[in-house]
């Protein structure tokens, strides 16, 4: 999960990590309201989840509340790369004297950390990769010891920074690194990091992206899910335990793994060509048991979208024979109720016969069952665009 800039300075703050003092506004009379108590220049900067953010327009310098006012409303309801902004951070603006560059990342390539430091900031540091490599710094952290004072500090140095900024920069690092680790993130980055004309450093900008896997350890990391941007449809299959992910097309897809499941969205799309373009609606792999209630859960979330027109519905059995399969979906249907959208079966693997006698016993008039993949996906697709 990506945070917006004012929850990775949240995050900086907590550990030490100094930032401007600001807060976030949704309207331009709130955006005042911040100035005014902040006093002075403040900063009034888009809130979306995009970099170039400064390029695009969306960050702007204002002289007191009244021209917060005024910047505030230029930005709120921006589009940038996409994304609309619905708020903005207002902070204290700095009198920048250098921008630099800092950030630490998983480097799966290399099984280890890297943190990566420049002293050309606030351009985009693919820019700088690509322009100048030489002035890109990367050092490998070794996880078991970290990033202590003198790691810090060689970092500081490899990245060339100038005397003086190396102290605070190194003390910023230190503390950078404990947000990395304590929030089991796979991306923390500063960019710019500054030297003000006072001679501090500080984190002007903060991009952090946290690892979903270790969720488990951070309950305070649901209060950064942002929840206008969540599926409501994934939200529910979420809240059941299923792994769903809405798509763009009109084909429900329910399959047992998630090969099985991958392999089924390239075989309806294939097979859609011949039907206008019809396409997989999502992503949902029901895993083993395939129990009725699982089932019956996984669709009543595709038939809750309403761009589904047909569902197809592909098991391998395996441990769980097509007969556990098939009287799950006869019991499914019940419990979901009035379904009228048409759900190919297709069924194989272990007791596939005895699974295709339960459905055809069942007698279901939305039940189409076809023995071959790609015949399931032919019909599925072509039901779905006679039901456009
Ligand atoms: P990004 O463009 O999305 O990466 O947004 P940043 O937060 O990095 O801001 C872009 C640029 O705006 C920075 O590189 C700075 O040059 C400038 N900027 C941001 N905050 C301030 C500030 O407080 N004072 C001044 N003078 N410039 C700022
Ligand atoms: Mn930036």
């Amino acid at each position: 999960m990506d945070l917006f800039e004012y929850q990775a300075k949240k995050l900086f703050a907590e550990h030490g990590v100094p930032v401007p003092t600001g807060k976030t506004a949704t309207t331009p009379e709130e955006a005042r309201a911040i100035a005014t108590e902040l006093g002075g220049k403040v900063v009034v900067k888009a809130q979306v989840k995009a970099g170039g953010r400064g390029k695009a327009g969306g960050v702007k310098v204002a002289d007191g509340p009244d021209d917060a006012f005024a910047k505030a409303t230029a930005i709120l309801g921006m589009d940038i790369k996409g994304h609309t902004v619905h708020s903005v951070l207002v902070e204290e603006a700095s009198n920048i004297a250098e921008e630099y560059y800092a950030s630490f990342l998983l480097d799966r390539a290399n099984r280890t950390f890297l943190a990566m430091a420049s002293r050309e900031g606030g351009m985009e540091i693919e820019e700088v990769a690509a322009t100048n490599p030489d002035a890109l710094a990367r050092i490998a952290i070794d996880p078991l010891t970290g990033v202590d004072a003198a790691k810090a500090r060689e970092i500081a140095v490899a990245a060339k920074l100038p005397e003086a900024a190396l102290a605070g920069a190194a003390e910023l690092l230190v503390k950078l690194w404990t947000v990395f680790v304590k929030s089991d993130a796979t991306l923390v980055e500063v960019n710019p990091l500054i030297l003000t004309a006072d001679g501090r450093v500080i984190a002007l900008d903060g991009k952090v992206s946290l690892d979903e896997n270790a969720d488990f350890r951070h309950p305070e990391n649901a209060a950064f899910v942002d929840v206008s941007a969540v599926d409501p449809l994934e939200q529910k299959a979420k809240e059941k335990g299923l792994n769903y992910v809405k798509l763009e097309g009109e084909v429900g897809i329910i399959g047992n793994g998630a090969g099985l499941v991958m392999s089924t969205l390239d075989v309806v799309t294939y097979a859609g060509e011949e039907f206008g373009g019809k396409r997989p609606a999502n992503f949902l792999d029901i895993g083993g048991g395939a129990s009725a209630e699982v089932m019956a859960n996984g669709l009543s979330i595709i038939l809750g979208d309403p761009s589904v027109k047909s569902v197809f519905v592909n098991i391998f059995g395996g441990i769980t024979s097509c007969d556990a399969v098939a009287n799950g979906i006869v019991q499914a249907l019940k419990i979901v109720g009035d379904v009228t959208t048409p759900l190919v079966v297709r069924l194989d693997g272990n007791n596939a016969e005895e699974g295709r006698r339960i459905l055809k016993e069942a007698n279901l008039s939305v039940v189409k069952p076809v023995d071959t993949m790609d015949g399931a996906a032919k019909l599925a697709a072509e039901l779905a665009a006679a039901a456009a």
